[in-house]
């Protein structure tokens, strides 16, 4: 079991849920503009947002972002550990920095002991891209062994400026490199472990290497927060990061059944799925609904969801706890959608 810390009163690690994250791509500078994608974020799922801190105007700029949260909020911070004490008396209720990297130990027991002051948990983020040069000589290039190596080194630090209230990412843009490292992690050490394939891409692409890394991670039973970096709109993160976590079993809702169509298929089953998933996204019942498109494999499939349909000439079979119940006509999207929620109500 992890070490379990809180961000702004959300837990992290120690057996607790795993927590979804995101990263605003505003300026912190702009308040307003970046209160708006919070907001956003929120009502997609995330749990708790970042955001990148490149100058002093912006670490400042959290007194005013922090009061109006309805997240807990991380400052992202490179190389200048002022701007870390700016921000943490600011507000933020995390900080993303690595200690290594902020000019020696005096500065990193200044960071420690103002986030010990703050109650602020830093996350040391080890990136497969920027391994230190010795690292990657001794290793022969980038390896898992070389990212947990630099891990160490960044833990070290705080430990040294005696501050342990420590999350770990060690995060590559190849799946199998990330995967050996945290694994490699989740055996050294039980401080809690931030998931994520850095870099992923766009959605689709990008959603799917998430989903390999973090969630091979998951059902090895690693991992205590996760991060889906998607390129353009953060507001796709949490969304897909929702969808890992129901297929790997951590979180509930309900779990969407659609065939995939073929020559046989007699109703519109892409549309009606599709409306069924937006309309019902945010329903965190365990329920199976399935949406079939003939009476071959459907009758199967249906036997097994709590709800479902199955589409024959110019209507489609509603099935309750596997058994049909009465035929649909006319709009077959509007009356399953129906059905669903009666569904939902009398549960
Ligand atoms: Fe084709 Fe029917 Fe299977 Fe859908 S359920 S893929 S329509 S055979």
């Amino acid at each position: 079991m992890t070490k379990q810390i809180l961000v702004g009163g959300v837990p992290i690690g120690g057996g607790a849920p795993v927590v979804i994250q995101s990263m605003l791509n505003t300026k912190t500078t702009d308040v307003e503009g970046s209160l708006k994608q919070i907001r956003q974020l929120a009502s997609a799922g995330c749990q708790i947002a970042r955001l990148a801190v490149p100058n002093m105007e912006a670490a400042r700029s959290f007194a005013d972002i922090c009061k109006d949260s309805p997240l807990p909020l991380v400052a992202d911070i490179h190389f200048d550990y002022k701007m870390a004490i700016a921000a943490m008396e600011n507000g933020i209720h995390k900080l993303r920095i690595n200690p290594g990297n902020i000019g020696g130990a005096e500065h990193v027991r200044a960071v420690a002991d103002c986030a010990k002051r703050h109650h602020v948990p830093i996350r040391i983020g080890v990136n497969a891209g920027s391994l230190e040069k010795d690292i990657l000589a001794q290793n022969g290039g980038v390896t898992a062994e070389g990212m947990w190596e630099s891990a160490v080194r960044h833990i070290r630090m705080l430990e040294q400026a005696h501050f342990d209230d420590i999350v770990l990412s060690l995060k590559a843009s190849s799946v199998p490199l990330t995967v050996a490292a945290y694994r490699l992690a989740d055996r050294m050490c039980d401080y809690p472990l931030h998931l994520g394939v850095t870099e992923a891409g766009l959605p689709g692409h990008g959603t799917v290497k998430s989903a390999i890394g973090i969630g091979a991670l998951l059902l090895d039973g690693i991992g205590d927060t996760v991060r889906v970096s998607l390129t353009g709109d953060p507001v796709h993160e949490p969304a897909a990061a929702l969808d890992i976590l129901r297929a790997v079993g951590l979180r509930g809702g309900i779990r969407f059944v659609s065939c995939p169509t073929c020559g046989r298929t007699q109703i519109d089953v892409a549309s009606i799925a599709q409306r069924l998933a937006r309309e019902f996204a945010d329903v965190d019942r365990p329920v199976t609904v399935a949406v079939m498109g003939c009476v071959v494999n459907g009758p199967g499939e249906a036997r097994d969801a709590d709800i479902a349909l199955c589409g024959g000439k110019d209507c489609g079979a509603l099935y309750i706890a596997g058994k049909p119940v009465r035929k649909l006509t006319g709009d077959l999207a509007e009356g399953m959608a129906n059905a669903v929620r009666e569904y939902l109500n009398d549960l």
